[in-house]
């Protein structure tokens, strides 16, 4: 299968995606030495793990090459790479007082002679299907929760990003006790597919419309799956907020990783009182962003990882304009060297029947919808399926908590935008059809990876069946 570079929108790698037999072998594989990896203790496998992160610290030198080669943007690459080992440390850290804090011992119940304690058991295998918009980072942020809850892991990178893929599992094979539990494979749709039935948890990240295959699938092999899904976040501008700070915060949120992040501003809401100088502020500071080329070391935005994303977000602005929308800056996908780019994108005049204003939206592309009443303005903004973050922007924290506290989605930024990519201490829900399952933010990004299992002690004398003849109640 070829990959394409999006650089050059050349086809120069390929990857031989695994059937449904091959994936079977590499589950079974994992899945034998699961037991032994779970006997260990969190400590042990913390420092296995300890091990795994400073073998990727040391192949960085190959693994960001191969990820800029990937998503055709470099700086972001290597902030991607180089924060998984502090991740994985953080991991091996944290966990073991988690798992000692979820298993405790001797609880007395509401029966005195009757004491309890709970053992926390692995899933055997969790199955990672991820997508290509941050590669690594998305391939490894559930995986790492689940390997130090003591289960084995199978990844599947997108088919669209592979690159990574070989160096990072040079680094797997350099900690041999992890290479046993731990394995990424190369594969499209199919093998996504194959992963859910060999799987005894499955995590997905990608779109709402694959995410319900998955859970779907997953529900017919009766398996919990965890799916984090697309996203539309609204940023409300208050009418206390300074225009020109707004400006800057929806502009970065909106572009940064040329708006390729589920969690990107997608929807600006602005009071009308600051309408005309938040707009001007945002203009100019979308002009003056530069592209990353032709020299990928200089400049703000890259290309469209995924050529298909750029089609579609031309086509949702050809659709805005067609039916009145206005272009302030931007608004042209262009071929510059065989990549597809498309400088910062302001519109202003939305409509809500819209798709740029109710579909997802992968480009780095700022719908604007003025208010006179933040009723509307909160209205408008859960007039969505989506429900993944959004933002708030106020003088005032209080005023912008009321606001974020009335928003139907699992995280809010408050005077700053997409902050989830930053917070990973903090517990969040995917509201809406943006996800299903437990945080994978958080203490439950480890515990969802486990069952209770309680022992009931019984102390003094066992109930006889004579307790329960009729006669005792009449
Ligand atoms: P996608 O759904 O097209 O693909 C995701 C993965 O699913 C890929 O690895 C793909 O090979 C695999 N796949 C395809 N068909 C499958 C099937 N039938 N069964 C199992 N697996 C299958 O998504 P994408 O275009 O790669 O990613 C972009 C999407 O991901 C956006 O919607 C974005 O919002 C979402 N996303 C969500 C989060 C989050 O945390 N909520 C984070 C990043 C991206």
């Amino acid at each position: 299968m070829k990959v394409v570079n999006p650089r050059t929108g050349e086809a120069d790698y390929e990857i031989a995606p695994l059937n449904a037999d091959a994936v079977a072998a590499e589950a079974k594989r994992l899945r034998q030495a699961q037991p032994d990896w779970a006997a260990k203790t969190p400590q042990e496998r913390g420092d296995i793990m300890r091990q795994w992160a400073d073998a990727i610290e040391a192949a960085l030198p190959k693994i960001i090459p191969a990820l800029t080669d990937d998503t055709g943007r470099g700086g972001i690459s290597m902030i991607e790479a180089a924060g998984v080992p502090d991740q994985i440390r953080r991991w091996a850290e944290r966990a073991p007082k988690l798992i000692d804090a979820g298993q405790p011992t001797g609880q007395p119940t509401s029966h005195q002679t009757i004491t309890t304690s709970t053992q926390l058991v692995p899933y055997r295998l969790v199955g990672v299907i991820s997508p290509w918009n941050f590669p690594m980072t998305l391939a490894l942020i559930d995986a790492v929760p689940a390997l130090m809850a003591g289960c084995a892991v199978l990844i599947k990178p997108s088919e669209v990003t592979p690159r990574f893929i070989r160096p990072l599992m040079e680094t797997v094979a350099s900690v041999p006790e992890l290479a046993k539990v731990l394995s990424l494979i190369e594969g499209d749709g199919a093998t996504g597919a194959a992963m859910v039935g060999n799987s005894d948890f499955i995590c997905f990240t990608g779109s709402v419309a694959t995410g319900r295959m998955v859970g779907e699938a997953a529900a017919a092999a009766f398996i919990p799956a965890s799916l984090e899904l697309g996203g539309k976040d609204p940023m409300i501008i208050l009418a206390d907020a300074d225009p020109d700070k707004a400006a800057a915060i929806a502009l970065r949120a909106s572009i940064v990783n040329t708006g390729q992040a589920c969690q990107s501003i997608e929807r600006v809401y602005v009071a009308r009182n600051i309408a005309d100088d938040f707009l001007a502020a945002l203009k100019e500071k979308a002009e003056a962003v530069q592209l990353n080329y032709p020299d990928i070391k200089q400049g703000h935005i890259g290309p469209f990882i995924f050529g298909k994303q750029a089609e579609l977000t031309q086509s949702q602005i050809d659709q805005a304009v067609s039916k009145g929308a206005e272009i302030v800056t931007g608004g042209k996908v262009e071929n510059l060297g065989g990549g597809q780019y498309l400088r910062p994108t302001v519109l202003t005049k939305v409509t809500t029947d819209m798709d740029i204003i109710r579909e997802e939206n992968f480009g780095p592309v700022i719908p604007v919808t003025i208010y006179d009443d933040v009723e509307d303005a909160i209205a408008q903004a859960n007039d969505s399926k989506f429900g993944l973050s959004a933002a708030v922007i106020s003088a005032s924290i209080e005023e912008a908590e009321k606001v974020a506290g009335r928003l139907n989605v699992g995280a809010v930024s408050i005077n700053d935008g997409s902050l989830t990519g930053m917070v990973w201490e903090a517990e969040k829900s995917s509201f809406g059809y943006s996800g299903l399952g437990a945080s994978r933010m958080g203490a439950s990004g480890l515990l969802r990876f486990f069952r209770s299992r309680v022992l009931m002690r019984q102390s003094g004398d066992a109930a006889q069946i004579a307790s329960f003849a009729e006669e005792n109640f009449s």
